[in-house]
C-alpha cells in the first residue's frame, strides 16, 4: 500500500507544495478545495458511473454547496456495487488498493491513484516534520502487520522496526526496548499495556531515549492522552484516518488536530447531512477530492466530531477538528432510548481502582456485558473492580442499567488490530 517508484517520485515532487499550504490564508485553502472539488466532481460526472446523475454536474460556486450532493455510506457503496464507483480502464500500475479493516463487519476495497497516493505521503512527511520528529530518530511501530520498507528508509531516514502487536505485553515491551526508540507509535490500546507491563526500572530505561509517542487508529479520549504523556514522559500526538480516505488530521506540537485541508474536504454534519455550525458536535463526513482512481464524495465516516474555529499557536491555518465520543455506532442503548458511547466506557475504565482495560457489548436482546481487564498492580480484587464500576456508571447515567460483568485478560482487537471497546447488536 506504500513504496514503489510512481508514489515516491509524486511524493517528492508535491513536498514543496505541501509544505507550505498551512501557511496559506484560510480563504486561499477554501479556494483551492473548492477547485479541487470541483476538478474532482468533472471527472467522476465524466467517467464514473455512479456519479453520472444531473445533481452531479455542478461547477460548485462554494464549499458549502457540496451539501447538496447526497451522503454516501460503506454500505451504500457495497450495495452499488463498488466497480460502479471506479474510473473504468485505469491500468493496475495507476492505483493502489487499500481493504478496510471490516471494524463494521463489512470490508470494502478501495483504490487510491497513484497521485492521490503521492500526496498523501508528502502531507505524512509534513506531519512528522511539523511535530518535531527528527528524521534519524529511531521508531519502533507497534502494528498488527509488517510493513513494507519506504525509499526514505533505504536512505537511513525514519528507520523503523516494526514490533507485532498481537503479541504478549511481555513481549512486546521487550522488542520496544530493544529499539532503544525516541518515538513509540501505535493503537492507545496496545500503548496502555505497555506502559503497564513496565517495571519502574525500564520505564527509566526507555525514557533515556524516548522523546514522542505518536498515536493513531483508535479514538483517543483526553483523559487517555494525560494517561500515555504522563506514563510516558513525552507529548502524545495523534492522527484520524480512515482506509478510504487516508488521512483526515494529525495532531500539531500545540495540541490541534489539523485538518488536511489541501487534500480532503471536511464536513461535521447532523442527522440530514446538513452542515452544523463550527462547535457544534456531529458526523464526520470526508470528500478526499485528489482521488480519482475510486473517488468517494462526502464519505460517512461514522464518527462524531467538532470543527474549530481557524487559528492554531502553531501558526498553521489549516482548519483544526475534535474527535467526541466515539464512532458514531460504536454505542449502546440504555433503556429509554440514551446512547452511551464508547469514550464514557473508555473513561470509567480509566479511573475506577483494579480496572485496566473494559470491552462493553449489547445483544440483540439489549443485555449489556461489560469485560473487564482487571490492573493487578492496583491490588483490588475483581468484585470490589466490578461493584465500583457500577456504583460509578449508575452515577453517570442516573437510570437504572442491569450490567453482567466478566473478568478476561486481553481486548479483543478487530482484525485492523485497534481495540474494539463497544458494540451493539440491539436495535431498539
Ligand atoms: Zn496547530
Amino acid at each position: 500500500m506504500s513504496g514503489g517508484l510512481a508514489v515516491a517520485v509524486r511524493e517528492l515532487a508535491r513536498l514543496p507544495e505541501v509544505w507550505r499550504a498551512p501557511k496559506k490564508s484560510s480563504a486561499e485553502l477554501e479556494q483551492r478545495a473548492l477547485a479541487g472539488l470541483n476538478a474532482m466532481l468533472a471527472h467522476c460526472h465524466q467517467h464514473i458511473q455512479a456519479y453520472a446523475g444531473p445533481e452531479y454536474k455542478v461547477p460548485l460556486s462554494s464549499v458549502g454547496e457540496l451539501a447538496a450532493l447526497p451522503l454516501l455510506t460503506k454500505r451504500d457503496v457495497l450495495d452499488a456495487g463498488v466497480d460502479s464507483f471506479r474510473t473504468p480502464g485505469l491500468p493496475s500500475s495507476q492505483y493502489r488498493v487499500d481493504v478496510t479493516s471490516g471494524t463494521t463487519g463489512t470490508k470494502l476495497e478501495v483504490w487510491h491513484d497513484a497521485d492521490a497516493y503521492g500526496y498523501h505521503g508528502a502531507t505524512v512527511l509534513r506531519r512528522f516534520l511539523l511535530s518535531g520528529y527528527r528524521p534519524w530518530w529511531r521508531i519502533a511501530h507497534i502494528k498488527p502487520f509488517p510493513r513494507p520498507v519506504r525509499w526514505f528508509q533505504r536512505l537511513g531516514l525514519f528507520p523503523r522496526t516494526v514490533v507485532g502487536a498481537g503479541q504478549s505485553d511481555e513481549e512486546i515491551k521487550n522488542q520496544v526496548l530493544a529499539v532503544r526508540p525516541q518515538l513509540i507509535m501505535g493503537y492507545p490500546v496496545v500503548l496502555r499495556g505497555l506502559l503497564r507491563s513496565l517495571t519502574p526500572a525500564e520505564s527509566v530505561r526507555l525514557k533515556r531515549t524516548l522523546r514522542m509517542v505518536m498515536t493513531d487508529s483508535e479514538l483517543l479520549t483526553d483523559e487517555v492522552a494525560e494517561l500515555l504523556a504522563d506514563g510516558f514522559g513525552v507529548p502524545v500526538l495523534d492522527e484520524y484516518s480512515a482506509y478510504e480516505v487516508l488521512t483526515v488530521s494529525s495532531q500539531c506540537r500545540a495540541g490541534a488536530m489539523h485538518v488536511d485541508d489541501d487534500r480532503v474536504w471536511l464536513e461535521i454534519v447532523d442527522a440530514d447531512g446538513q452542515a452544523v455550525p463550527d462547535g457544534t458536535e456531529g458526523s464526520v463526513v470526508v470528500t478526499h477530492y485528489r482521488e480519482r482512481a475510486m473517488p468517494l464524495i462526502r464519505y460517512a465516516l461514522g464518527d462524531r466530531a467538532v470543527l474549530l474555529p481557524p487559528g492554531c499557536a502553531c501558526g498553521s491555518n489549516l482548519r483544526r477538528m475534535k474527535l467526541v465520543d466515539g464512532r458514531t455506532n460504536d454505542f449502546v442503548v440504555l433503556p429509554g432510548g440514551r446512547r452511551v458511547y464508547s469514550g464514557v466506557f473508555l473513561s470509567l475504565a480509566m479511573f475506577t481502582p483494579g480496572v485496566a482495560e473494559c470491552m462493553v457489548r449489547q445483544d440483540e436482546a439489549g443485555a449489556i456485558t461489560v469485560h473487564l481487564v482487571p490492573d493487578v498492580a492496583a491490588g483490588v480484587g475483581f468484585e470490589e473492580a466490578v461493584a465500583e464500576f457500577r456504583r460509578r456508571f449508575g452515577e453517570l447515567v442516573d437510570t437504572p442499567v442491569e450490567l453482567t460483568f466478566v473478568q478476561t485478560d486481553r481486548v479483543a482487537l478487530t482484525p485492523g488490530g485497534k481495540g474494539r471497546f463497544v458494540e451493539s447488536a440491539y436495535g431498539g
